[in-house]
């Protein structure tokens, strides 16, 4: 018997990440201090892309991503309905069309032939860019996309908010890190915290382009340089110019202190969060229910764990009455009454909503306990006898 919440995603804080937050608080700097430039040095190294820019959150992220290719009103562009719904608003923030396309039944991913499909139907360079997500934590094909990107002429904005940590093996028998800037032009993060890297609030893009890296790092703080090299004048040593009209969406020094901290756990937070969808993999095998899909080539970064069922409503009301929170992830963007406006309706992505009519995320955290871990299927396999 559990007599407290197990929520379906938690934060994992330690000593350590406390430690690390209160002697960045006793420094100089609260902000625009050397942590920053540290963390995205280590998520650099981490990830192996060339360029990171940590900023205040993903959403800022995906903005800033749509600022640097000069998204304008009225660019169409693509992404999944199954996701957060800020994989949109980023480019719609710029005016962007939201184009949705239907996902993959086995990885409930971007369909990458319905992709093709869309792509097909209208010239090149329709589309200025194309925003697949890892969701769930499964790596998308991100080099099929760049075919793709080289053919039809858009950017690719890899949205893995769901996905640090988590890899794949290529046709050429490579392996890639999400973020490594190999196949997508920028990649976003979130470390919200239900994501693996908790900072409170905050976010990193990942680029190899010097050019879209220089470009979110001036619009994340005002389009202010100071750089010497492009300046148009130079009064002297306190002098800086605003070029373009950014924002600020900076993160802290005490969040950049959390996000250092907490990455060293990462390998581990994703080889625990594998064990746990083992044994949930285990538990549902020779049942009604659906487990999640994956192929041989990719490490699953596994931020949720989703099961189909069919009387999922029931089960969710079951499970929370049993103290256990399951989540529905996610009510289909298209279908939104914000993006209805734009003509989007119920009966447009198939695929998107049958998923969504039986998804169920179980708890899925590193440092969900075996007890927890056995309440929680007890009390599933309980509903579905
Ligand atoms: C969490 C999330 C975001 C937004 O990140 P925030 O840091 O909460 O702004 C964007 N896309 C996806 C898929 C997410 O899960």
């Amino acid at each position: 018997m559990i007599d407290h919440i197990i929520s379906y995603g938690h934060q994992h804080i330690t000593d350590q990440d406390i430690d690390a937050v209160v002697e960045a608080l006793k420094s100089d700097y609260l902000t625009q201090g050397p942590k920053i430039a540290a963390f995205e040095k280590d998520f650099a190294e981490y990830v192996g892309s060339k360029y990171v820019c940590v900023v205040s959150n993903g959403t800022a992220a995906l903005h800033l991503c749509a600022m640097a290719l000069d998204i304008k009103p009225g660019d169409k562009v693509i992404t999944t309905p199954i996701t957060f719904v800020a994989s949109a608003n980023g480019f719609r923030y710029c005016g962007a069309e939201i184009v949705f396309c239907d996902i993959d039944h086995e990885t409930f991913l971007m369909d990458l032939d319905k992709l093709e499909d869309i792509l097909k139907a209208s010239p090149k360079g329709t589309y200025k860019a194309v925003v697949p997500v890892d969701f769930a934590g499964y790596p998308v094909d991100v080099e099929r996309m760049r075919a793709l990107a080289d053919e039809y002429g858009f950017a690719i904005v890899e949205d893995a908010c769901h996905a640090p940590g988590g890899s794949l093996i290529d046709r050429k028998g490579d392996k890639h890190m999400i973020g490594d800037g190999h196949y997508a032009d920028l990649t976003v993060f979130s470390f919200h915290p239900v994501k693996h890297i908790a900072t409170g609030e905050g976010g990193a893009i990942t680029t190899n382009n010097k050019e879209l890296f220089d470009k979110v790092s001036l619009y994340r703080t005002h389009g202010i340089t100071r750089d010497p090299a492009l300046l148009q004048e130079n009064h002297g040593g306190w002098y800086y110019e605003m070029q373009e009209l950014g924002y600020n969406y900076r993160i802290t020094e005490f969040q950049a202190a959390l996000g250092i901290s907490q990455l060293k756990r990462l390998n581990w937070s994703i080889e625990r969060r594998n064990e746990i969808a083992k044994k949930y993999d285990a538990a549902f095998a020779n049942t009604s229910i659906s487990t999640p899909f994956r192929a041989e080539n990719i490490t699953h970064a596994f931020h949720l764990y989703i099961i189909q069922v069919d009387k999922r409503k029931e089960l969710y009301d079951f499970l929370r009455q049993n103290n256990i929170f399951s989540q529905v992830l996610y009510i289909p963007a298209h279908t939104m009454p914000y993006y209805k406006q734009f003509g989007w309706k119920q009966g447009d992505m198939p695929v998107a909503e049958d998923y969504y009519s039986k998804c169920l995320a179980l708890p899925m955290f590193p440092s969900l306990t075996d007890e927890e871990q056995d309440w929680v299927i007890e009390k599933v396999l309980e509903f579905i006898k």
